[in-house]
Parts: structure tokens; C-alpha cells; sequence
């Protein structure tokens, strides 16, 4: 090693007193099976957690879970200036919302799990610096007391001469200053970054094999890029590279805005003589806007945030679902093959994830969840809106706790056909107004001055139908019986008592059965489409049937 640079890192790093090795024994390597893979989450708490970050966290937990790995939380709160006041929290919480689990890292503000923390990078300065030092004692970085004026100066000149613009090769002016020369520019204390010295050269290209790209060429890195700021926390390349290093990730799994980094991070991982880790570039989340298609923007689209989701009331595992079937193609496949499984199950393969932007689409994310809220009981759909309620929608929460026996029946209906489950939640903010009229607090009757009858049919034929509707009504039918009793009457009254009959000799009846029946619907509910007719008369019960069907006639 040469003594000047030692003495320069020293000068450079004096509070710095443990050897790397230090650092390399106490975070073992962890001893894992060809399977086993250990993936991190990693993001940044500078406000609210993107859909975007939730997808590379599904992933990335994915891929460590269904190889019995290890997927950790790891929290890079570098940038100081973009960190939000419960940042950290909020990352927390949207994991633990979405049911996302983490074997290591932050459990909390204060509190970490795990062997190889700290987990927020904030904490980790001294592992950073000191293995700057190291690159410094051995030639392969430098401080660089650049202002950003200078910088400028750089660069523009490039521009004029029409050349690759950067700090590079003879450009990068502190690369070989002599150690007398840095020792007076630290002496006046101006402030200084560490540079990684990069060897790489512009004209050569490195290639890799993405996880998810496949085979990839890229130009070599040759720009003396800064590894320390001048506040001494560590850029985003070489906190990645000492972390993920010492934290044995095997795979990084991360957007892929990082892509055109990756010749950095390898160069800085053989100059630090590490195996880089496989990487994994997972596509933006992209959003049709007319023609053309752009990112999910924190401004215009408030469903970029996770919190979105929470507040509209999708099941957690409805969001998890869409994101799987964006990641996997073949996930709906699999739910329609497996619709009692849970999602964590499905055989996820990161391999199957698209190149190219992962288009969101709310109306599918909509199905997905009418289709996961469809396989839930009435008990588990009362506890999801009594929980979203309590928080979202405090008079909602009210009406339905008052008589929770009758709620329950409520989200009962349509349930016993497990071919045809009702499809008519997509979420729990939705279910106020698709339950509205089951509610006498929400379905104010005086109200209710016109209904929504079907404009072909006259007044007096629809009074007619209301008052003999009433006279045969017996809560204690059964639906067979009932639905006799309403062919019955629709016959009497001059309506084919089925379609087939009705088509067969359409001119011999004023309608058919499905006239007669909607008319009833509208009187109970002043709507045109209600879930099945028998089984809401039924949850209705006798005097509420009565009272709303006498209360439609006294406006005709
Ligand atoms: N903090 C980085 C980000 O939020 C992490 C990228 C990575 O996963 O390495 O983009």
C-alpha cells in the first residue's frame, strides 16, 4: 500500500479507526442452499409509498419467501433534505397493511430485527466511511473539492467541444493532485466529496444478465462518480454496493430507472473484490393518458399512492392480486383454477415478468376485487367494512353495527350460490351505496316522492300489481311458492308467466314476468337492478316489504 494515500485517508477519514475486516467478520456470510435467495426492499422515506414500491416490495418478498430465503427491509434515509417526518413509519405500515412480511430490518421507528443492521442507512455511516477509507488507501478514490460553479465550467466546455460530458479522465482535475496539494486545499477547509477513480472506459461495453431483461450490454462506466458527499453520507451507488454486499443480498430487485447504473455498481463491486449480486429490473408502473402511456404521477393520480387503496377500501389482497396478475400473466389462470387458495401459493416466477412498462388499469383491479370480495362469507365481508368503516366512514360504521344479526344478512344475500356468488363490491367504500336501500337510516321513505318505474307501463297497471302484490305476500313462502305466487298473479293480470311464453305469443300479454317482478323491485328499492328479489324480500322482512310497497302506491 502506498504511504502517501494511507496518509491521505487518514487525513481524509480521522475518526475512522476500524479495518474493513472488522466490518467483514461480524456480518457472516450467511450460509444459504443453491435455492435460497435474500432480497431486500429498500426504499427511501420521502413521502408516501408509490404503487410502484409496493410492486418491486411484492416481488422482492415473493422471490425470498418461495425460496424458503430471507426478504428484509433495509431504510436509505440519505438524503436528508427529501426525508419526510414519518417517512419510516409509513413504509411500515404500508407493508403491514398489505400483508407483506419481512424477516430483518425496521420494525418500527426505533426498533430493528435481524443480524446484519443497522438497516437504515443513516446509522451505517461509520461501515460507509470506512470503506471509502479503504478505497482511498488503495488509490481507488480520491476527495474532490470541485465547486458546483466548476462543475458547470466542466461541462460546458465539453459541450462546446461537442465531447461526453462528465467528470472523467482528464477532466476529473483533483484525480492526481499531489498529497501536499489536497493537504492545503484541506487546510482552508473547503469542502470536498470522495470519488471513485474509475478505470472504465466509454468506448467498451459491460454486459450482464438481468433477471428480468434478459442479457444485457451496457457502455462501461467511466465517469469519476462520487461514492461520499460533503456532508460525508454515502450515495446511493456505494450504499448499495456495501449494503447489499454486506447484508448478502443475492438479489437486487429494484425499478428499473436504476438499470443504467449498473455498470457502476458492478465496477464498484470488483473494485471492492466482490461478486455482484444477480439483478433484477422490475418495469414502471405505466398509465394510459390519451395516445400515449407515462408514469403514475403523485400529482395527477391520486392511485399512485398505497394509501389510496386503504382509503377506498380495497382488500389488501385484492391490490396484492392485481399487482401478482400485472407481474404474472398466468396469476388469473391460476385463481380461476385455484379459487381457494391463497395468493401466496401461486407459483410466482420472476422470470415471467414483462420487459417493457407494466400498464395499470383500475377497471381490472376493480374485477379482480368484485371476484376476491365474491369468495368471501357474510361474517368476513362485515369484519373488512367494520374495520374500513371505523376508520373511513364513522355514520356507515353506526348503521351497521346497530343491528349486526340483520347486517350479517344483508352481506348474506346471493351467498348460497357458490357457482354465481354476487359480483357487485369492488370496494368497501362502494358498499354504502350498493346496500344503501337494505338500511331504513340510509333509505328515508318520506323521501321518495317519485320511483323509478318503467316508463312502458302505465300507473294504474303498476297499482294494480302493488296492491294484489301485498294481499299474496307471505314472509313464510318458500322461494318456490313464492315465485308461483308471483307467476300466478302476473298471469291474472294479463303477463306471460315466463320469457319462453311471452316470445312464443308476445302479442296476447302486456308483458311477462319480469315486468312484474321489477315492479316490485322498484317499490322496495326504487331501483331497476337489486340482488336476487326473494332472498332481499326476505331479508327485508314482512312489515318493511309492506310499508315501502304502500308507500310506492301512495305516490301513483
Ligand atoms: N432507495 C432506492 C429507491 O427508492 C432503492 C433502489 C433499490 O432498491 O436499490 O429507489
Amino acid at each position: 500500500m502506498n504511504e502517501e494515500n494511507k496518509e491521505l485517508a487518514n487525513l481524509l477519514f480521522p475518526h475512522i479507526n476500524k479495518e474493513v475486516d472488522y466490518y467483514l467478520n461480524l456480518y457472516k456470510r450467511r450460509e444459504l442452499s443453491q435455492e435460497q435467495k435474500i432480497t431486500r426492499f429498500a426504499p427511501s422515506p420521502t413521502g408516501f409509498v408509490h404503487i410502484g414500491g409496493l410492486f418491486s416490495a411484492l416481488i422482492s418478498e415473493r422471490v425470498a419467501h418461495l425460496s424458503n430465503g430471507i426478504f428484509y427491509l433495509r431504510i436509505e434515509d440519505t438524503d436528508k433534505k427529501r426525508e419526510i417526518e414519518g417517512g419510516v413509519l409509513e413504509i411500515i405500515n404500508a407493508l403491514k397493511n398489505f400483508d407483506i412480511n419481512y424477516d430483518e430490518g425496521c420494525i418500527s421507528d426505533l426498533e430493528q430485527k435481524g443480524n446484519y443492521g443497522p438497516y437504515k442507512q443513516s446509522e451505517r455511516i461509520e461501515i460507509y466511511q470506512t470503506f471509502a477509507k479503504k478505497l482511498v488507501e488503495e488509490g481507488k478514490a480520491y476527495p474532490c473539492f470541485c465547486s458546483n460553479e466548476e462543475l458547470e465550467e466542466i461541462r460546458k466546455k465539453q459541450e462546446s467541444m461537442n465531447i461526453l460530458t462528465g467528470y472523467y479522465g482528464e477532466w476529473a482535475i483533483y484525480r492526481n493532485k499531489t498529497l501536499d496539494e489536497i493537504k492545503s486545499m484541506l487546510e482552508k477547509n473547503i469542502p470536498f466529496v470522495i470519488r471513485f477513480k474509475s478505470n472504465g472506459d466509454f468506448n467498451k461495453k459491460i454486459s450482464y444478465k438481468d433477471v428480468i431483461k434478459g442479457l444485457i450490454e451496457l457502455q462501461e462506466n467511466n465517469q469519476d462518480i462520487v461514492i461520499c458527499k460533503s456532508d460525508g453520507l454515502p450515495t446511493y451507488h456505494f450504499a448499495h454496493v456495501i449494503d447489499d454486499y454486506l447484508m448478502g443480498t443475492t438479489h437486487v430487485i429494484r425499478g428499473e430507472e436504476w438499470l443504467a447504473s449498473v455498470p457502476i455498481h458492478i465496477q464498484l463491486f470488483r473494485a471492492l473484490g466482490w461478486k455482484p449480486p444477480r439483478y433484477a429490473h422490475i418495469p414502471t408502473i405505466l398509465k394510459q393518458d390519451g395516445e400515449s402511456k407515462r408514469k403514475l404521477s403523485k400529482r395527477k393520480d391520486p392511485e399512485a399512492a398505497v394509501s389510496y387503496y386503504h382509503k377506498e377500501g380495497y382488500p389488501s389482497n385484492s391490490v396484492i392480486e392485481y399487482l401478482l396478475n400485472l407481474a404474472n400473466s398466468n396469476f388469473e389462470e391460476w385463481r380461476k383454477n385455484n379459487p381457494e387458495k391463497n395468493w401466496r401459493e401461486f407459483p410466482f416466477k420472476i422470470e415471467k415478468i414483462g420487459t417493457s412498462g407494466a400498464l395499470f388499469d383500475l377497471d381490472k383491479l376493480n374485477n379482480i376485487s368484485k371476484n376476491y370480495i365474491s369468495r368471501l362469507n357474510a361474517q368476513e365481508i362485515f369484519d373488512y367494512i367494520y374495520n374500513w368503516s371505523k376508520q373511513y366512514d364513522m355514520t356507515f360504521f353506526e348503521i351497521i353495527n346497530k343491528d349486526k344479526e340483520y347486517s350479517l344478512k344483508v352481506f348474506n344475500i346471493e351467498k348460497d350460490n357458490i357457482n354465481k356468488p354476487r359480483k357487485d363490491i369492488a370496494k368497501w367504500s362502494d358498499v354504502r351505496n350498493v346496500v344503501e336501500y337494505m338500511f331504513d337510516d340510509l333509505y328515508n321513505l318520506e323521501n321518495i316522492k317519485q320511483y323509478n318505474f318503467s316508463k312502458n307501463m302505465s300507473k294504474d297497471d303498476i297499482k294494480e300489481i302493488l296492491l294484489r302484490y301485498k294481499n299474496i305476500y307471505s314472509y313464510n313462502d318458500d322461494k318456490e311458492t313464492w315465485f308461483s305466487k308471483l307467476q300466478n298473479l302476473s298471469e291474472n293480470l294479463g303477463y306471460a308467466k315466463d320469457t319462453k311464453t311471452f316470445k312464443a305469443n308476445s302479442s296476447l300479454y302486456k308483458g311477462y314476468i319480469a315486468d312484474t317482478s321489477n315492479v316490485i323491485r322498484v317499490a322496495i328499492s326504487n331501483r331497476t337492478q337489486t340482488t336476487d328479489l326473494y332472498q332481499t324480500l326476505q331479508v327485508l322482512g314482512y312489515d318493511r316489504v309492506i310499508k315501502r310497497i304502500e308507500h310506492a302506491i301512495s305516490t301513483l
